[in-house]
C-alpha cells in the first residue's frame, strides 16, 4: 500500500531522514518505535506532504505521492493524527468533526457526514456526549481521542498516528489501543508511530526501529519484542 524508497529529509541544514525505505501492506499495522528526536513525526510529515523529501521517493497505491500537495494526500486517502493532539482548543468537538471532514474538492455531503460520524461515535461513545465543549477542555484521553476521530473523518485507509499513547495513564493507553485495533479490522491501515515500544509491538503485525534518521531494525513484531537488543533499548532490560 504505502512504499518509502530511501527517503532523505531534513530541515535547513539539519539532516533528519538519512535514507530510509519501508512498506506497509493493505490491512496491516505497522510499528515505528525510536526515542525522543530520532525522527518519527519527520517520517510521517515527509508522508503527508506538510514537509517534502530532499530525495528518494514515497509511492501509495503505486502512484508516487512524494511531490502532491498535503490535502491531495488527504484526498488519495492517507491522514493523520498528529502527536501531542494537536487538536483546535477553542473549537468544539463538533466543529474539530467538521475540519476533519473537509478538504478543498471534497463537496461536503451532509448524508455522508452524518454516517461518518455514527461510526466515529460507536469507536468513542464520548465524544457523543462532548460535542458541544470545546476541544481544550476535554481530558488528555478525550483529546487524543478527538485527534483520532478527527483523522477518521477523512475516511482514511491509511491512518498516520503519531504516539498516541503519549501522556496517558496506562489504563487510557490500553483503550485507545483496542479502539485503534477495532478501527483495523474495519479496514483501515495503520502507521503507529510509538516511543511505547510494548504496546505498539503487542499490536503490530511487524516494526521498523528508527535511531537517529535511519532504521537499524525490522521484523514481525513478535520477533522484536523477543529481541534482546531492542528490550535492551526501549524495554529498559539487560
Ligand atoms: P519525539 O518523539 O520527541 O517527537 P521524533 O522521533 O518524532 O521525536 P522529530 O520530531 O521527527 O523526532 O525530530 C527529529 C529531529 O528534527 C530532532 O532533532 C528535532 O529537533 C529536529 N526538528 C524537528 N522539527 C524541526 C523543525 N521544524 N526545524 C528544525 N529542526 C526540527
Amino acid at each position: 500500500m504505502l512504499k518509502l524508497n530511501n527517503i532523505y529529509a531534513s530541515y535547513g541544514n539539519i539532516d533528519v531522514l538519512k535514507g530510509i525505505s519501508m512498506e506497509i501492506a493493505r490491512n496491516e499495522i505497522v510499528a515505528i518505535i525510536g526515542a525522543n528526536g530520532a525522527g518519527k513525526s519527520t517520517m510521517l510529515n515527509t508522508i503527508s506532504g506538510i514537509l517534502r523529501a530532499k530525495q528518494g521517493s514515497i509511492e501509495f497505491l503505486g502512484k508516487n505521492i512524494d511531490n502532491l500537495p498535503p490535502h491531495t494526500i488527504v484526498e488519495m486517502g492517507i491522514s493523520q493524527a498528529p502527536e501531542g493532539r494537536r487538536i483546535f482548543p477553542q473549537l468544539t468537538v463538533m466543529e474539530n468533526l467538521e475540519m476533519g471532514a473537509y478538504s478543498r474538492n471534497f463537496k461536503f455531503q451532509i448524508s455522508n457526514f452524518k454516517s461518518e460520524l455514527e461510526k466515529i461515535f460507536q469507536y468513542f461513545p464520548i465524544l457523543k456526549e462532548r460535542l458541544k465543549q470545546t476541544g481544550g477542555t476535554l481530558s488528555g484521553g478525550e483529546q487524543q481521542m478527538l485527534a483520532i476521530a478527527r483523522a477518521l473523518m477523512a475516511r482514511p485507509k491509511l491512518l498516520l498516528l503519531d504516539e498516541p499513547s503519549l501522556g496517558l495513564a496506562p489504563m487510557m493507553v490500553e483503550k485507545i489501543f483496542e479502539i485503534i485495533e477495532k478501527i483495523n479490522k474495519e479496514g483501515v491501515t495503520v502507521m503507529l508511530v510509538e516511543q511505547n515500544a510494548n504496546a505498539a509491538l503487542m499490536l503490530a503485525n511487524k516494526g521498523y526501529v528508527l535511531e537517529t534518521g535511519m532504521f537499524v531494525m525490522h521484523d514481525d513484531a513478535g520477533a522484536l519484542l523477543k529481541s534482546p537488543q531492542l528490550r535492551a533499548a526501549y524495554l529498559g532490560e539487560g
